[in-house]
């Protein structure tokens, strides 16, 4: 494996692109910065069980298309590079862009990162340090699990009622109804939520490594770091952070910024907020993030940002959310802005809001 090597200003001058379309679309895309989030690239239905599928951001062949096209229009940045913008140290190039992954899937190591290694395109993910290496599934895909294990053709669901679960569309929509609304309540209780959740499918306990093969370990991310890939904090334990505590918020930003500082020898530059929408945090969490001394913050409220706005959010600079239903048309609408348009007026569009983040 080659190893990726961050770049400096006049290699990054040097790379600008000379294909961006001329006149008002160039200069408007030349002054702002475009950050994407994903979350995992396969196909969902490979290899049995692979998790909740709303969390698969592109298959392998889509994600192949994005990252051409990314390296032919604009000019991919690492965290490093943002940073060291905001310090003044070194310019950013024309129409950056970053590319960014959260909650720390394994195919994020096993299929995204060789094809951005093998395009020059750095990385950054935003690790839940709770389930890093821990066998320990995210609720999105425990549920996912007991859905699709479940014997039963009909049951009465916690939080959903009675549910038809006879077609493999039943089983994926009722997953998706119940991590909704799942995550609209407390964090505490989320144990006792998965464990009656499964009683109420009959689904016994999960074999063991079930869960710990979909998701990144330490020695995973020591690796990938080396690479060159950029590790952010993403909480531990992935709360949406209006939904704890403030105390519970700080240990939970703080404890996974110190966990990434000690597995890898130096302090994160990033942190990303679980789920991410302006619902999902507030002014008290960009507060302890600025005060854990992380230099940027990112939220899922969608993107680009112009380049001059950077500094009035630095804790909270927007991401375009990109999702398994996003075609080559979609995706390029996404990155000129249409996200950030419909948010203002979502009734009116058919784009889909963020299942899970
Ligand atoms: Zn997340």
């Amino acid at each position: 494996m080659s190893t990726f090597t961050v770049r400096h200003a006049p290699s990054l001058k040097s790379q600008h692109k000379k294909d961006i379309p001329a006149g008002w679309l160039r200069s408007i895309r030349e002054a702002q910065l475009t950050v994407l989030c994903y979350h995992r690239v396969e196909h969902p239905d490979d290899n049995g069980f692979q998790g909740f599928k709303p969390t698969y951001s592109a298959t392998r062949e889509a994600f192949v298309r994005q990252m051409d096209y990314l390296k032919a229009h604009y000019n991919p940045i690492s965290l490093r590079d943002l940073v060291a913008w905001l310090d003044e140290d070194r310019q950013l190039p024309p129409c950056p862009v970053l590319i960014t992954f959260d909650d720390g899937y394994r195919d994020n190591a096993e299929v995204a990162w060789p094809i951005m290694r093998d395009r020059g395109l750095p990385a950054a993910i935003f690790l839940a340090t709770e389930y890093i290496g821990a066998g320990r599934p995210f609720i999105w895909d425990f549920a996912a699990y007991c859905f699709q294990q479940t014997p039963r053709y009909s049951a009465a669901v916690p939080l959903i009622g009675w549910t038809s679960l006879g077609t493999e569309g039943e089983r994926d929509s009722a997953t998706v109804a119940w991590v909704e609304k799942r995550k609209r309540l407390p964090a505490a209780g989320r144990d006792q939520a998965m464990s009656e959740l499964a009683a109420a499918l009959d689904v016994p306990p999960a074999p063991q490594d079930t869960f710990r093969r979909l998701y990144l370990d330490w020695s995973d991310v020591q690796v990938l770091a080396r690479q060159g890939v950029e590790f952010g904090a993403h909480t531990c334990s992935h709360p949406i952070l209006t939904q704890v505590s403030p105390t519970e918020a700080d240990e939970e930003i703080i404890h996974s910024i110190n966990e990434l500082t000690s597995r890898l020898g130096a302090a994160p530059l990033a942190f990303a907020y679980p789920n991410g929408s302006a619902r999902d945090y507030s002014h008290v969490h960009e507060a302890i993030v600025r005060q854990s001394g992380m230099p940027v913050a990112f939220s899922l409220e969608p993107g680009p940002i112009a380049l001059p706005m950077i500094r009035n959010r630095l804790m909270s600079i927007p991401r375009i959310y990109i999702g398994r239903n996003d075609n080559m048309l979609r995706f390029i609408a996404k990155l000129n802005g249409v996200a950030r348009f419909s948010h203002l007026v979502r009734s009116y569009l058919p784009l889909r809001k963020p299942v899970s983040a």
